[in-house]
C-alpha cells in the first residue's frame, strides 16, 4: 500500500490530490480507528480551502459516531496545547499545509497528549482509508458537534505564565510581527502586549492566499520584514510560517538571523538556566548549537531529521530543549512539539535579561560556514551510493568519525560533511560545515565529486 502520511501528515494541492473526498475518507478512517464515543478537536490555519476540507473531515468523523469540537482558525501549537490540556479530547485534526503556498492544504493527526500521532496509528488509519472498511454509526449514535473558540486564548495565557524576566529588567521592546496572514496574528501580538511589549504588525490580517508574502519564513521571503524593522527602529522582528509553529527572527539592524543562530542563543539561555542538560536536534543542524551548548555546560544529542523524532527523543532523554534549525523549536516545560510563541517568549526573555540587543548577542556566537550542494541520483542507486561512499571514506580517512543516524555524516577535525538522499526526489544532498568558508566549499566539492565518480562506477549501478 502506498504511504499516505508524509512527515507532516497528508498534504496535496487542493482540487487535485487534496479534495473534499480525501478529507471525508480520512475523517471516516480516523473515526473508525478511534471508535464511536471518542472526541476529536479540529482546527485549521487561514487557507481558503480550510472550511471546505474541515467540513468534509467533520462529516466523516460524525458518521462514525465520534464527537467533534470545532476550534476554528488557530495556530498548530495552540491546537496541540488544547488537545493535551482537555481530558475529554482523544485526538485532534489540524487542517494546514504549514509553509506550503496557498493552493496546498493537508490534514495532520494529533494524539491525546498533543504530540504528532505515532506511525502505528497512522498506519492503521492508512489501512482503513485503503480498505474503506468504515464502521458507520446508527442514526441515533452519530457524533455530536460543538465549538470552542478559546484555544488561542488559553495558549497565549499558558505561554505568558512561562515568561520569566526579573522586574528590574522588564522594558517595552518594539517587535515587528510578520505572520504572513496566518493564525500567528491571533496569538503573537496578544502575547507581546500581555508582557508589556509593543507589536507592530506586518501581513497581520488573516489571508488564506498569502498575498503579502509566501508562508515559508526563509530570508528570500522576508525583505519587507527586514525593511520594516529598520523603518520603525524596532528591537527585533519575528516571522512565522503558515500555521505558526515556526519562528524566525530579524535583529535590530534589519539583518536576518539564520535559524541555527536563534536556536543556539535560546539553547544557551536555557542550558544556563537549568545549569546543564541535554539539547536534541537532527544531524543536519549547524555546529554553532553544539559549541554554545557545550560551553554553557550542556550536551547535544543528535537524531534523525523530523520534528516528531526530535520531540520523542527529548521526552525519552528528559532534554531541556531541542528543535530544528528552520525555526521549529521545542520547549519540554510547555509541550513536546514545535512552538513558535514559546520561541518568541524565550527570545524576548534573553534580550531583556541579558540587557543586550539581538544583533550584539548573535555577533558573539562562533561563526561557521555551510556549503549546501545537491546532485542527481536515481532512487535505485541511492543505497548503493551510500555504501560505496562509506567504504571510500573509511579507506581514505580511517581516523574520521562516521555517524549514520540519518544519512552519512563524517566528522573531521575542522568540520563535517553530511550526505543524505532526498526522500521524495531523485537527488542527493551534501552539506559541509567548517569555520573556514573555503574549507566548507572544498569539503562539499570533494564529496560531491567522489559521489559522481562512484555513481559512474559499474559496482554502484549493479548493487
Ligand atoms: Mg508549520
Amino acid at each position: 500500500m502506498t504511504r499516505l502520511f508524509g512527515t507532516d501528515g497528508v498534504r496535496g494541492i487542493v482540487g487535485q490530490d487534496m479534495t473534499h473526498e480525501v478529507a471525508l475518507r480520512l475523517g471516516l478512517a480516523l473515526g473508525t480507528h478511534l471508535g464511536a464515543g471518542s472526541t476529536v478537536a479540529i482546527g485549521r490555519d487561514a487557507r481558503l480551502s480550510g472550511p471546505m476540507l474541515s467540513a468534509a473531515a467533520v462529516a466523516g468523523l460524525l458518521a462514525t459516531g465520534v464527537n467533534v469540537v470545532r476550534l476554528g482558525v488557530a495556530t498548530t501549537p495552540a491546537i496541540q496545547y488544547y488537545t493535551s490540556q482537555n481530558e475529554e479530547v482523544d485526538a485532534a485534526v489540524i487542517v494546514t499545509a504549514s509553509h506550503n503556498p496557498g493552493q496546498w492544504n493537508g490534514l495532520k493527526f494529533i494524539a491525546a497528549d498533543g504530540t504528532e500521532a505515532s506511525r502505528e496509528d497512522e498506519e492503521h488509519v492508512e489501512q482503513l482509508y485503503a480498505s474503506q472498511k468504515f464502521r458507520l454509526a446508527s442514526w441515533k449514535d452519530v457524533g455530536r458537534l460543538s465549538s470552542d473558540e478559546t484555544c488561542n486564548d488559553a495558549y497565549v495565557k499558558a505561554v505568558q505564565k512561562k515568561f520569566k524576566v526579573p522586574d528590574g529588567k522588564r522594558r517595552k521592546l518594539r517587535v515587528v510581527v510578520d505572520p504572513a496572514g496566518g493564525p500567528g496574528t491571533l496569538v503573537t501580538p496578544r502575547f507581546l502586549r500581555s508582557i508589556g511589549c509593543e507589536p507592530i504588525l506586518l501581513h497581520g490580517e488573516l489571508d488564506g492566499t498569502f498575498a503579502g508574502r509566501s508562508p515559508e519564513p526563509v530570508e528570500d521571503n522576508l525583505a519587507k520584514l527586514k525593511e520594516r524593522v529598520k523603518e520603525t527602529k524596532a528591537d527585533l522582528g519575528v516571522a512565522h510560517d503558515g500555521d505558526a509553529d515556526r519562528a524566525i527572527f530579524v535583529d535590530e539592524t534589519g539583518a536576518f538571523v539564520p535559524g541555527d543562530q536563534s536556536f543556539a542563543l535560546i539553547a544557551e539561555h536555557l542550558v544556563k538556566r537549568h545549569k546543564g542538560g541535554l539539547v536534541c536536534t537532527p544531524v543536519s543542524t549547524g555546529s554553532v548549537v553544539e559549541e554554545v551548548v557545550t560551553r554553557a555546560g550542556g550536551k547535544v544529542v543528535y537524531t534523525a531529521v523530523g520534528s516528531p523524532i526530535v520531540g520523542r527523543r527529548m521526552r525519552k532523554d528528559k532534554a531541556v530543549f531541542g528543535g530544528e534549525e528552520n525555526g521549529g523549536l521545542i520547549f519540554p516545560d510547555h509541550q513536546y512539539c514545535r512552538d513558535a510563541l514559546m520561541s518568541v517568549a524565550r527570545m524576548v526573555e534573553l534580550i531583556l535579561t541579558s540587557g543586550k540587543s539581538l544583533g550584539a548577542l548573535r555577533s558573539a556566537l562562533p561563526k561557521f560556514f555551510v556549503s549546501k550542494q545537491k546532485f542527481e541520483c536515481a532512487n535505485e542507486a541511492k543505497d548503493g551510493l551510500a555504501r560505496s561512499l562509506r567504504d571510500w571514506t573509511r579507506a581514505k580517512y580511517p581516523k574520521a568519525r562516521i555517524d549514520e543516524t540519518d544519512g552519512f555524516k563524517v566528522y573531521f577535525e575542522d568540520g563535517w560533511v553530511l550526505a543524505r538522499p532526498s526522500g521524495t526526489e531523485p537527488i542527493y544532498r551534501v552539506y559541509a560545515e567548517s569555520k573556514s568558508e573555503a574549507r566548507s566549499v572544498a569539503l562539499a566539492k570533494e564529496f560531491v565529486d567522489e559521489s559522481k565518480r562512484l555513481l559512474r562506477a559499474p559496482e554502484v549501478k549493479a548493487r
